[in-house]
């Protein structure tokens, strides 16, 4: 049912399999000093997984356009080999890549760089304005001369990226990046021939394509456009629709659309952000183009699309030819093959959480995925099958339980994994009740798909003894965490519940207070005020954030606790209180500010500096606020999210508990994620060292 996502297209002069393009993502394996392996181990995966074309991460033109010291610069220590072996591995594999040429700008985080001479980096832009988070780099402004050797740098890039085997480039105007930067008047005050007006701001952007056109006429050459900058007094419609205008008849082969520049305050890429939102600004220019006198341009739609199944409905429905994926291809990287080939329940889904990606490049840490923690570390761990099965046995069916079944699974090992609930997924199953993370439920269920397609066992209301155990190669230990307990006066009273089970069982209506405003307190507060439906969320996004929200588009996961037994309540009965530290600690930097912020805009209170819980009474919490003062908290329901504990005994002083059992029967085991180490506990950790345990076996 995929008809035009399968149908072939064509790209100027490539022909390209199917409909699908795996989106650019910086991931820092393009300066690894393994002469490309790993970088041509992660494409090598997504083209033979189906992606018919790869836009790798942005390469900089020039030492200054890197946005950070691992970024890769053609003909710069080693970069062309590598690019050279990516771009071969997906040759072989029947997929075409473009290299994405790309300049920072004043978003370059150059604090500590040096050029290729050992010189301080420079940072440069239209204007000397630095960005919101320039950790004090103020941009140099382009001389003109500059400005006319930048152009240049971008020829010669894309002249590189020929002679290296790409298929095309990608010319990064997007997200608020150098070219992005000249075209909006909050970033060029310039009064000469790049500055001033609109159509002098333009003349940037035309001059690259011009300049990239002619610098190789027989390659495919698309540009990264901003369908909307979303950033107050930036590029109108009208600009953005000129522009297009001015681009198309350069000999232009495709517009990518991209959405918001990385300062902006409107959500973009979080879970928060409804499936499908920004399709209608790429849907918006295709119309441009299709009105244009270049028609056969084509437009590549981008952004919160999780599921093939919805790129057919754009597709068909739309005016786009094709829809580019990007953190998707880390959650899954054969999610086009599986897509194909009707496999929907086996696609591991990106659920947005930004934990191992985008948080992790923002700060040049390496890049992999929460729900795929082979992402970026294929060359470490290769999927290739064992010669010497093992008996493998798994306690836990959380995330990281469920990230070591499915890989033992996949090469071969006979796999049993012992879930004491009745219900896989484990904090994943709580998580998904959060309005706006149901996708986490699919990262369950393609898991759960995983192990049945490969003949695991999966025992669900079963906690596993050290007798079911005995005999096993190996165990890995990831029982996770349960809700820590709090020792205040009244806290066995039954209007105080876990936030287990107020996510699980629902809060009945009137007033809440929440003890403990960490990642769990905020998700649980978005749980008590927002709908649980999204198309409504999606309505409510598009007036909140004044954005037009396609709203069309909703996944592929079921809400588990049913719409209509959620009772939700406005913000001001809800009251989340927190001793010390920010709001949201521990939601990553990508989301914490989106989830705390939506809180803030339904009227939830905040109350932080909180002294002491003192007691819990019917329908109120007292506690001594901040300047010492006796509070009551209005409180029909208390509702704890004070951190996490072990669910099992590590310390083997229990002679019951399941490790010292293990330990006295001699059964090789290993204890990973919540299970190890509950206070700090850490979704990405727990799921790597999930896989990480699994290969020491
Ligand atoms: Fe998606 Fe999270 Fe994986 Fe990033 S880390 S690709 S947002 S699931």
């Amino acid at each position: 049912d995929l008809a035009v996502v399968s149908s072939p297209w064509t790209l100027g002069p490539l022909t390209l399999r199917n409909r699908v393009v795996m989106g650019s993502m910086h991931t820092g394996l393009e300066v690894h000093d393994d002469g490309g392996a790993g970088m041509a181990a992660f494409y090598r995966e997504r083209a033979a997984g189906g992606a018919a074309l790869i836009v790798t991460g942005g390469i900089a033109v020039s030492d200054e356009a890197r946005g950070g010291p691992d970024f890769a610069v053609f003909g710069v220590g080693g970069a062309d080999e590598r690019f050279r072996a990516a771009v071969e591995a997906v040759h072989e594999e029947g997929g075409a890549v473009l290299a994405q040429l790309f300049h920072a700008g004043r978003y370059a985080l150059v604090n500590g760089m040096v050029d290729r001479h050992g010189q301080p980096q420079r940072a440069v832009a239209p204007s000397a304005l630095p960005w919101s988070a320039a950790r004090g780099v103020v941009p140099e402004e382009l001389t003109g001369a500059e400005v006319e050797r930048t152009i240049e740098d971008f020829a010669a890039a894309a002249r590189s990226a020929r002679d290296i085997g790409f298929d095309g480039v990608e010319i990064m105007a997007s997200e608020g990046y150098l070219i992005n930067q000249f075209q909006s008047p909050l970033t060029n005050l310039r009064d000469d021939e790049w500055g001033g007006s609109p159509a002098r701001r333009r003349r940037f952007a035309v001059a690259v394509v011009a300049a990239v056109r002619a610098a190789v006429p027989g390659l495919a050459v698309t540009i990264r456009l901003s369908g909307a900058d979303l950033m107050p007094g930036s590029t109108t419609d009208d600009e953005v629709d000129a522009l297009v205008h001015e681009l198309l008849p350069l000999g232009l082969d495709g517009i990518s659309v991209g959405i918001g520049w990385h300062e902006t305050r409107t959500p973009t890429v979080q879970a928060a952000v409804p499936h499908g939102a920004w399709l209608s600004y790429a849907n918006r220019i295709a119309g441009v183009v299709r009105a244009s006198s270049h028609p056969e341009v084509r437009v590549i739609a981008s952004n919160r699309m999780t599921d093939l199944r919805d790129g057919e409905a754009v597709l068909t429905d739309g005016l786009v030819d094709a829809v580019a994926l990007a953190r998707p291809f880390l959650a899954d990287p054969a999610l086009v093959e599986r897509s194909l080939a009707g496999a929907y329940d086996l696609v591991n889904t990106c659920i947005g959480c930004n934990q191992a990606c985008l948080d992790r490049s923002i700060v040049g840490a390496p890049v992999s995925c929460l729900v795929n923690p082979r992402a970026g570390r294929e060359l470490a761990f290769p999927l290739r099958p064992t010669v010497a099965p093992k008996r493998v046995e798994v306690v836990g069916g959380g995330p990281a339980g469920l990230a070591a079944a499915v890989d033992a699974a996949r090469r071969g090992h006979v796999v049993t994994l012992w879930e004491a609930s009745d219900r896989l997924g484990g904090q994943f199953d709580l998580a998904a009740m959060v309005p706006g993370k149901e996708d986490y439920a699919a990262t369950v269920r393609a898991a759960r798909a995983e192990l049945d397609a490969r003949g695991a066992t999966v025992h669900l209301g079963r906690a596993a003894t050290p007798a079911d155990l005995v005999g096993a190669d190996a165990v890995v230990v990831a029982a996770g965490v349960v809700p820590r307990r709090i020792d205040v006066p009244g806290s066995s009273l039954p209007h105080v519940v876990s936030y287990e089970q107020a996510l699980r069982e629902g809060v009945p209506a009137g007033t809440v207070a929440i003890i403990g405003g960490g990642g769990i307190g905020v998700d649980t507060a978005a749980f008590l005020v927002e709908s649980p439906d999204e198309a409504t969320r999606a309505t409510e996004f598009g007036l909140r954030w004044e954005v037009d929200v396609s709203g069309e588009i909703v996944g592929d996961v079921p809400q588990r606790l049913p719409v209509a037994d959620r009772v939700l309540r406005p913000g001001s009965q809800v009251t989340v209180l927190r001793r010390s530290g920010k709001f949201g600690t521990g939601i990553g930097i990508t989301s914490r500010w989106v989830a705390v912020g939506r809180l803030r805009d339904a009227g939830v209170r905040m109350v932080g500096g909180v002294q002491e819980y003192l007691r819990i009474e019917p329908g109120v919490l007292w506690i001594r606020d901040e300047d010492g003062v006796e509070r009551a908290v209005p409180a029909d329901t208390v509702v704890v999210c004070a951190g996490q504990e072990r669910a099992v005994d590590l310390d083997g002083t229990d002679p019951e508990g399941l490790l010292a059992g293990l330990a006295a029967a001699g059964v090789p085991f290993e204890v990973v994620g919540g299970a190890r180490d509950a206070r700090s506990v850490d979704a990405v950790r727990a799921t790597s060292e999930a896989l990480e345990a699994v290969r020491r076996l």
